[in-house]
């Protein structure tokens, strides 16, 4: 039984999908308070099977341990926090309770409850400014606001709680830039209010929920003066947490290396795109002309991120499958089919 916090979140339920389809039980914990439970129904629908779902915050350590003993669980995957970079700047307090202090919650409880397994979504955004690409685990972290600190905090009590524990048995999956939808068309992103990221802001406009995509900026040091991000398919990503949950199984308790049951995986595809190149891909897929305006630089962007995925492949099997097309495409199937979401 996989108990997954955030589970009816954007990569939370694309994920929930991989697992029942790869035969696991599922139980999502969530509070609800940026997704719907409209998402786990379809995603049962999806998968034809069931899964169990306990409304609950993971601040509170009573709800995670009565939970935890009644899914029976034997591994946790921890997406559940806030995301939103600018808002983490002007909330930073609400964003380490949630975030950092709901993970010391989960891992308090796990270790009530002798679970010794968990994945948890780390981001791309630990790394900060890159000081070279493509970005290897092993590049500084110097994350640039407190989302990205927060996510940094966890990965360090992780490592503690490892080298205090041999026996725990984590990955820290670092994601670059999820977009795309499942294939069905039935889950997708669905953020609240303006999107921040991207392709949910291009997918609004070709649907004609806003007007034009404002581009941030049109003279970094690329090839075509846009940013450029590593994009990846948000199945491939789900497909990463199934491969580090095998992963993880396999290790061998009596290998006595300090490392091996922690690890620190990067999940992209290496390739770097540019805000130019996924506008154009996305007309291509949808048929739609998608307005834009050059403005003035995002405070805090940087020029061009993306990833190193050889580790990926050689600890996890894993390497993402799915091309840009296929990303908007997927992404154009959901938000056409759904333009108001998951709200009808
Ligand atoms: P999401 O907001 O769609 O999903 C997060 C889920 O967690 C939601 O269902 C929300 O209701 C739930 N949640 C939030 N706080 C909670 C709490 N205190 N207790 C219980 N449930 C809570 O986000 P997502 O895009 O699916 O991201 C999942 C994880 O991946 C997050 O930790 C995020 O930081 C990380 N991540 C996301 C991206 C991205 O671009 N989407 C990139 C890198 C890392
Ligand atoms: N971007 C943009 N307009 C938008 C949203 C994003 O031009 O409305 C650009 C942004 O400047 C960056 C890229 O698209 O170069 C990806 O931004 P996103 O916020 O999706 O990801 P992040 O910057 O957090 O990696």
């Amino acid at each position: 039984m996989i108990f997954v916090t955030g589970g009816a979140g954007y990569i939370g339920s694309h994920t929930c999908v991989e697992l029942l389809n790869a035969g696991y039980d599922v139980t999502v914990f969530d509070n609800f308070s940026n997704s719907s439970p409209e998402a786990l129904v379809r995603v049962q629908r999806i998968t034809g099977r069931k899964l169990q779902i306990i409304q609950g915050d993971c601040r509170d350590r009573s709800a995670l341990i009565a939970a935890l003993q009644q899914s029976r669980a034997n591994a946790v995957i921890h997406f559940a926090g806030l995301k939103a970079v600018g808002e983490s700047v002007s909330k930073p307090l609400n964003y380490y309770d949630h975030n950092v202090v709901g993970a010391l919650r989960l891992l308090e409880a796990m270790q009530t409850c002798h679970v010794q397994t968990i994945v948890f979504s780390s981001s791309a955004t630990v790394y900060g400014d890159p000081v070279y690409l493509p970005i290897t685990e092993d590049h500084p972290l110097s994350p640039t606001n407190p989302y990205g600190r927060s996510k940094w905090m966890i990965e360090e009590i992780l490592r503690d709680a490892y080298r205090s524990d041999s026996l725990m048995r984590i990955c820290i999956l670092r994601y670059f830039n999820p977009v795309g939808a499942h294939d069905s068309g039935l889950i997708g992103e669905d953020p609240q209010g303006i999107p921040n990221n991207l392709m949910p802001f291009i997918a609004q406009v070709a649907v004609g929920r806003r007007e034009h995509l404002n581009i941030w900026g049109n003279d970094y040091s690329t090839h075509d003066g846009t940013g450029v991000r590593d994009y990846i398919h948000v199945v491939d990503l789900a497909i990463g947490h199934i491969r580090a949950l095998a992963a993880l199984k396999n290790i061998n308790s009596a290998q006595n290396d300090q490392s091996s049951g922690c690890m620190t995986v990067n999940l992209g595809t290496g390739q770097g795109y540019s805000v130019m190149d996924v506008l154009r891909a996305y007309e291509k897929v949808s048929g739609c002309r998608i307005p834009y305006q050059i403005a003035p630089r995002r405070s805090g962007d940087i020029a061009a991120c993306y990833a190193d995925p050889q580790l990926a492949s050689q600890v996890l099997g894993w390497k993402a499958r799915f091309d840009l097309e296929a990303m908007c495409r997927d992404s154009w199937r959901w938000q056409s089919g759904n333009p108001s979401g998951y709200q009808q």
